[in-house]
């Protein structure tokens, strides 16, 4: 399928003319620097993902979308608040290089922002725990580094940035209903509205993956019961609740695609691990995001229909 993503300039490119653009940075920064260029390519998504979760960061404007901050850059005690020279830069500790060789170290050039970063990568080391820790340093935060981790792991394993395909949760072959609820009051106890839609089926329908992404929490919860946690590529979250049970052999941290069955639809929750029937059977699907700071939920029912039309769509084509 093609679509205009983000138009650069007056290029109006497609998502996989993107991809093809900024893998070729990667592969580029790979072979001079050797770190993998899944590492870069995770902590670019990352970032990229903040671009448009905040609003202090300016939309991506180009292939690359890692943030420097400009005093950073230029190094704190620089006076000169946008040199782009890389001696002045070099002299005042600053993290900016010149990666294009056009003489300049700007924050406005990809492989610029790039050199940049392999170069801090460098002073640490290429292995995995290393990655790590130059990453715990640069973000301070956990879950950041988690996010990261994760990104890297799901682009190792396809050899691609191109993963944006979706699915329904649910296989359209079976009966289910779904209608808008953000926000209602809550039936069933628990937060103060309800944070997700209600998609009801019988039980055992099975549930899937809507993204390509990493298993972050899988287990019992009092409200939700079975309940398994999906951050996608994008760092949303996807929470299905009130399974039946898990597909066999499921686990955190493993990756997951569009399509993989999950769990089954089920009615477990209110009360100690394994109570059911409480409520009709249905999966709750809730979505949330993440802005490197805090995560907040929003309406997944926009997305639930989307995908729900292009399953269709696709179905239609066999
Ligand atoms: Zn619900």
């Amino acid at each position: 399928m093609i679509s205009p993503c983000q138009s650069f300039a007056a290029e109006k490119l497609t998502d996989e003319q993107i991809h093809t653009k900024r893998m070729e940075l990667f592969q580029k920064s790979e072979a001079m620097t050797q770190i993998p260029w899944y590492y870069l390519a995770a902590i670019d998504q990352y970032e990229r993902s903040l671009r448009f979760a905040r609003k202090d960061r300016e939309k991506p404007s180009s292939f690359i979308s890692i943030y420097m901050e400009p005093e950073k850059w230029v190094g704190p005690l620089n006076p000169h608040s946008e040199d782009d020279n890389p001696e002045t830069i070099a002299l005042f500790n600053g993290i900016g290089r010149d990666g294009d060789h056009d003489g300049k170290a700007s924050l406005k050039s990809d492989e610029d922002k790039l050199a940049a970063l392999t170069d801090f990568i460098l002073r640490y080391g290429i292995d995995h725990d290393n990655f790590k820790l130059a990453l715990w340093d640069y973000y301070k935060r956990d879950k950041t580094v988690s996010i990261i981790m994760g990104n890297a792991k799901i682009y190792k394993q396809y050899g691609t940035i191109h993963l944006n395909q979706k699915a329904f949760p649910l296989p359209l072959r079976f009966n289910y209903s779904y209608r808008n609820t953000w926000g209602d009051a809550r039936g069933w106890g628990g937060r103060r509205i309800h944070e997700g839609t209600d998609l009801f089926a019988d039980y055992g329908v099975p549930v899937r993956a809507t993204s390509y992404g990493i298993i972050e929490m899988k287990g019992w919860n009092r409200y939700g019961g079975w309940r398994i946690g999906i951050r996608d590529i994008n760092n949303t979250y996807h929470y299905f609740a009130h399974l039946s049970g898990f597909a066999k052999d499921l686990h955190v941290g493993q990756v997951v695609e569009p399509g993989m069955v999950v769990g089954g639809v089920g009615s477990s929750g209110y009360g100690p691990p394994g109570t059911s029937g409480k409520f009709p059977p249905h999966l709750h699907y809730g979505m949330y995001k993440d802005n490197g700071l805090t995560e907040w939920s929003f309406d997944p029912y926009p997305h639930l229909r989307m995908w729900e039309r292009q399953d269709r769509i696709k179905s239609r084509k066999h």
